[in-house]
């Protein structure tokens, strides 16, 4: 699958999707390819110069390296969903380009009205960077890896070591992905040939200015030709030069021309239909699509789901039959903006609010400890399954480590203490970067997003250099920790499957909110102005705790013996049912302000930092940006959410002690 470079909207990805659908059928499933579009622009003409004072043009590519002949079969250097644009200006350093660095700017005297900026890479999603630099009047965008966060400071650079080469560069998309995910003309349904689509003009994530993408052999002859003011020191990369701010006299002319057209993506959809509860669903995807081989992103993580449908059609021979249906999903087109997923997520919303109940996601993944996130109400799930399941290194189950390391992310002091005294496996909050979004933030259907990682190096990251050889030498080379994330889906699939009642528990989520509250409260206390006032978040997730603790005492009291018993009530389909659409509580149809197709209210991408979470995103945000108002109609809506997810605990606490009487 990683043999060829296979981006989505050519031949390429729909040559990988046959083959995935063949090896689906090879194990045994019932599998179809679903078809969708989207707009996909290709590029055409992508043409950088330096106009002067020395001129140089730039060579946008990723040149071959005879060490490694995969990395000669590549897809353009472009950022997917730039401008059409042909624009000669000054060039202005932005550091990273995220809104902090324009204050900075500000405070040095230097405008990007008119100009060109090049930022580089890191700090915060890439398409906030291009967003930014127009809402600040630039015309232009270059992006470029500074070898400092990504190349040879960081070690010896591809083939000799990981990391990125002077000419690697990394694609991506720049979406305006914060305002929704999928086709940018068919916001909210899935896209299907014929059917209704928005207007271009209208289309609300598709960025007004060109964007490139370059590497930091192409961006030195550039920044080598900035004067003005010297950065300041956090702004200074790693090339050999001094970094000056500009404007100019490196005066650049940027061509790009892309073919604006809809193209087909295909996902892969393999079923296996649940012998008693065929209603309920456990969803399983990862995307197949990638920028050009993608060994890593996505292949390593593709090829583990395989692994485990491969397991799952063995079981099925042996006469197993899971409870509930498991879906299993190939996505095409993630790396646009999370196309197939989010279309696929749109045809079948109704449905799947209905019967999804639990979306797990997987994409690239490598060697070292585990990592999740995803619905604290699932905490509980996979921190049992991540004892069951042994690091290939250690011989001790996967959980130790990951616990160890969480507890070490947290900052020292009291976040730490409070994290080394608590047990569990803590899920990080999700903001996006994967297909999961659609699901969580768009159905508020109940998510886990697994991988293993830590311990491989970046440095290829959507580029032509990540390939099989490169994976093999550097990352999870015999595929140990693959065949890990393999075990720990099969099993978490296979409980979730299974289990009489879904085992879901909220006390988790209660805890989780609460560090939320005061997070916020000490934010609206640092902001007094706001007059945001956090008591009814706060007693909405006191009223939840106790539905919880009143859930969990009912779950506790259902022995082995009567589980049978249970299994025969028609309250259970009831219970079930509660639980399948508990995380839909959290959402409402309104969604967020200025962002109406993330329906979730407490986790969202941050407006501002892409794919970084915001939790209670609109009290949070409200508060960061001074929009007071937003904020204290936050409070309303996520204590309601927070309440209506406590009322339906507090019934399915009830169905479950009916039940069982
Ligand atoms: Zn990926």
């Amino acid at each position: 699958m990683a043999g060829d470079s296979h981006v989505a909207g050519q031949p390429s990805s729909k040559r990988v999707a046959d083959y995935a659908l063949a090896k689906f059928k090879s194990f045994g499933l019932d599998a179809r390819l679903e078809e969708f579009e989207a707009l996909m622009p290709w590029p055409i003409e992508t043409t950088v110069e330096v106009v002067g004072p020395e001129k140089y043009t730039l060579r946008v590519k990723e040149p071959v390296l005879p060490e490694d002949p995969d990395s000669g079969d590549q897809t353009p250097l472009y950022n997917a969903y730039s401008a059409d644009g042909d624009v000669t200006a000054e060039v202005v350093y932005v550091n990273y380009g995220m809104p902090a660095d324009y204050e900075r700017l500000k405070e040095l005297g230097v405008d990007v009205k008119g100009k060109i900026v090049i930022a580089r890479y890191g700090a915060g999603w890439r398409g906030i960077k291009p967003k930014v630099a127009y809402e600040h009047g630039a015309m232009g965008c270059l992006i470029y890896s500074d070898p400092r966060d990504d190349g040879y400071y960081q070690g010896d650079v591809y083939p000799v070591g990981p990391y990125r080469p002077e000419f690697g560069a990394q694609r991506g998309s720049v979406m305006d992905m914060p305002i929704h995910a999928g086709d940018p003309l068919t916001k909210g349904w899935g896209s299907e040939a014929g059917g209704k689509k928005a207007r271009i003009e209208d289309a609300e994530t598709i960025l007004k200015i060109p964007v490139l993408p370059i590497s930091y052999g192409d961006a030195l002859p550039i920044l080598r030709q900035l004067k003005g003011k010297v950065v300041p020191n956090e702004w200074k990369g790693a090339l050999p030069i001094t970094y000056h701010v500009g404007p100019g006299p490196a005066r650049v002319g940027m061509n790009l021309k892309f073919e604006w057209k809809n193209r087909p993506l295909f996902n892969v959809v393999a079923r296996i239909p649940g012998a008693t509860r065929p209603d309920e669903w456990v969803i399983f995807g990862n995307h197949h699509d990638a920028w050009a081989m993608g060994a890593d992103d996505p292949i390593s993580g593709a090829s583990a789901l395989m692994e485990t449908a491969r397991g799952l059609g063995e079981l099925l021979k042996t006469g197993w039959r899971p409870s509930r249906t498991i879906v299993m999903a190939l996505w095409d087109g993630e790396e646009w903006g999370l196309l197939g997923s989010t279309e696929w997520a749109e045809k079948h919303n109704a449905e799947l609010k209905q019967k999804a109940a639990i979306y797990i996601n997987t994409d690239g993944t490598g060697k070292g400890w585990l990592n999740t996130g995803g619905s604290h109400s699932l905490q509980q799930l996979m921190g049992e399954v991540a004892k069951e399941v042994m690091d290939p290194r250690t011989g001790k189950p996967v959980f130790d480590e990951a616990r160890r390391r969480a507890v070490l992310s947290e900052a020292e002091g009291d976040a730490r203490k409070a994290a080394e005294a608590d047990p569990a496996l803590r899920l990080s909050p999700l903001g996006s970067g994967s297909d999961f979004t659609p699901f969580l933030q768009h159905l508020t259907v109940s998510v886990l997003n697994v991988s293993f990682g830590g311990e491989s190096p970046g440095g290829v990251y959507h580029s032509a250099y990540d390939t099989v050889k490169w994976y093999q030498t550097f990352s999870d080379g015999d595929y140990s920790y693959g065949r890990t994330l393999s075990q720990l889906t099969g099993t978490l699939i296979m409980r979730l499957a299974d289990a009489p009642v879904l085992p879901f528990q909220f006390t988790d989520t209660a805890d989780t909110l609460m560090r939320y509250v005061v997070e916020l409260e000490t934010l609206a206390a640092a902001k007094k102005e706001s007059q945001v006032d956090m008591r009814l978040v706060r007693s909405a997730v006191e009223s939840l705790r106790a539905a919880a603790q009143d859930f969990e005492k009912a779950y506790a009291s259902v022995g082995r013996a009567n589980t049978q018993a249970l299994l025969a009530k028609k309250q259970l389909q009831q219970l079930n049912l509660l639980l399948l659409t508990s995380e839909q509580r959290l959402g409402n149809r309104d969604g967020l302000p200025r962002r109406d197709w993330f329906k979730h209210q407490i986790y969202a991408p941050g407006f501002y930092t892409g794919y970084g979470v915001k939790t209670m995103p609109q009290i949070r945000e409200g508060l960061e940006e001074n929009r007071f108002t937003e904020a204290q109609g936050g409070v309303r809506t996520v204590s309601a959410a927070i309440n209506a997810l406590a009322a339906q605990v507090n019934d399915a606490a009830r169905a479950l002690q009916q039940a069982t009487r």
